[in-house]
């Protein structure tokens, strides 16, 4: 009987968070590539979450590995503090650092909405007023040429008004042939109607990293089906004849961090007040009256240990994520980060083994993967570690697409990874 009531429980659970989101394709009538965006080339741009940029050869991915001697490999790919998947994702679609682009974590609190961000809520994550900057396939859609995403962080809300042509909600329940299958019949469409570029996004390895740590075999499995996965994917696109790029990127990486001794909810903070979100690598506290700051960063710089603790105005310049850089002012007063492999917790579940978040300039297994193929690259190049925010440029350059207005990134790379 209890087993049946605890089966009865977790359909009901899992059915209403189901029955939140659906698996169909949403399409944007009257959208059409103009006569000459339909000349344009194709990028399919994936992101493997949490590949690491060293798993290919940990792991030894051979489909990956065989792709990226025949284009461009970068050392590694640094990700934008902090290293969580959310603030990357979409730093890689904007070239925009979090803090200028809103979305500065996958959790945070605003202080002028009065209002909470959470990854979890649908209600928040397709409400296109949380997301700055201009995503590539914004761009695209705007310059009339068509869009397509299979999951990206931002592609389910309307960003300035402007959804992807072709898009879903996010839901991990379809199956990866399907998905693959649906990138193909995007591809096969008539010319005017058909997506020139295509985002695409595979959760398996960050969420193995997350659970059995980087070094598991488990997750060394899951680096190896994502090849397999990729292969397909390549072998079923090449079918169409097309010339299409491929950029593959992963958000962040991720790190065995210290289970054992995890850091409690410092003694100096009084939750009365200070609104405080986040935890893991990166703690926030919102002052509900600003005269509390001072005091509690003395407190908190006399206490603390394992972690650095900072005000949002001397956080240290290169993580972008001070008072100067916060332009949404979601970034808390104080910030306390963390020392790898620490983290803070402060729920009851235990702490994953596998996490990420660290400043990746410090800390080395938070670098992210690049590697790009296809007809717009050089072959057999190799590149030193660059910053996600300057994918942007490169993307738009390959497509074709201008734009005016000021990014964090930089276009370094276009002359030595294009033809
Ligand atoms: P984290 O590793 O904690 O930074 O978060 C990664 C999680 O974000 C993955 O497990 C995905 O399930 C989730 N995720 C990725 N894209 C989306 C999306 N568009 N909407 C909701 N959740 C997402
Ligand atoms: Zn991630
Ligand atoms: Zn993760």
């Amino acid at each position: 009987m209890k087993k049946i009531s605890v089966l009865l429980v977790y359909l009901l659970w899992h059915g209403l968070a189901f029955a939140q989101v659906d698996t169909v394709q949403r399409v944007i009538h009257d959208r059409y590539n103009s006569p000459a965006q339909q000349e344009k080339p194709y990028v399919i741009l994936i992101s493997a979450d949490g590949f690491r940029y060293d798993y290919a050869d940990k792991f030894d991915a051979k489909f990956l590995k065989s792709k990226r001697s025949e284009g461009v490999e970068a050392t590694s790919m640094l990700p934008a503090f902090p290293s969580k998947t959310f603030p990357n994702h979409y730093s890689i679609v904007t070239g925009l650092y979090p803090a200028s682009h809103g979305l500065i974590n996958n959790y945070f609190y605003d202080p002028q909405r009065k209002e909470h961000y959470s990854m979890r809520d649908r209600s928040k994550v397709e409400d296109g007023s949380w997301y700055g900057g201009t995503p590539l396939w914004v761009l695209a859609e705007q310059q009339q040429m068509v869009a397509a995403s299979f999951f990206w962080v931002g592609s389910e809300a309307p960003v300035q008004g402007i959804l992807p042509t072709y898009h879903y909600q996010y839901s991990e329940v379809m199956p990866i042939e399907r998905r693959i299958q649906t990138v193909v019949d995007w591809l096969s469409l008539p010319a005017e109607k058909r997506p020139h570029l295509i985002t695409f996004y595979l959760p398996e390895v960050d969420h193995a990293g997350h659970r059995y740590g980087p070094d598991a075999p488990q997750t060394k499995e899951a680096v190896l089906e994502l090849d397999k996965h990729m292969q397909r994917l390549t072998e079923a696109v090449a079918k169409t004849g097309l010339p299409v790029n491929y950029v593959f990127v992963s958000d962040h990486g991720m790190l065995a961090v210290d289970t054992q001794n995890t850091l409690p909810m410092p003694a100096a903070i009084d939750t009365a007040k200070f609104m405080v979100s986040g935890g893991g690598m990166v703690v926030e506290l919102h002052a509900k009256d600003k005269k509390a700051v001072k005091p509690t960063y003395r407190k908190l710089k006399k206490e603390a240990k394992e972690y650095q603790v900072y005000k949002k105005s001397n956080m240290p310049k290169h993580l972008h994520y001070g008072a100067k850089h916060d332009k949404y002012g979601r970034v808390g007063d104080i910030l306390l980060l963390s020392d790898a492999p620490k983290v803070f917790h402060f729920s009851s579940r235990p702490p994953s083994p596998g996490q990420h978040g660290y400043d990746a300039t410090q800390v080395k297994e938070m670098h992210a993967t690049f590697y790009a193929w296809g007809p717009a690259f050089k072959q057999g190049v190799k590149v030193d570690t660059f910053e996600n925010v300057d994918v942007y440029p490169l993307i738009a350059e390959i497509l074709g697409l201008p734009y005016q207005h000021k990014i964090d990134g930089s276009r370094h790379l276009v002359e030595k990874v294009l033809q």
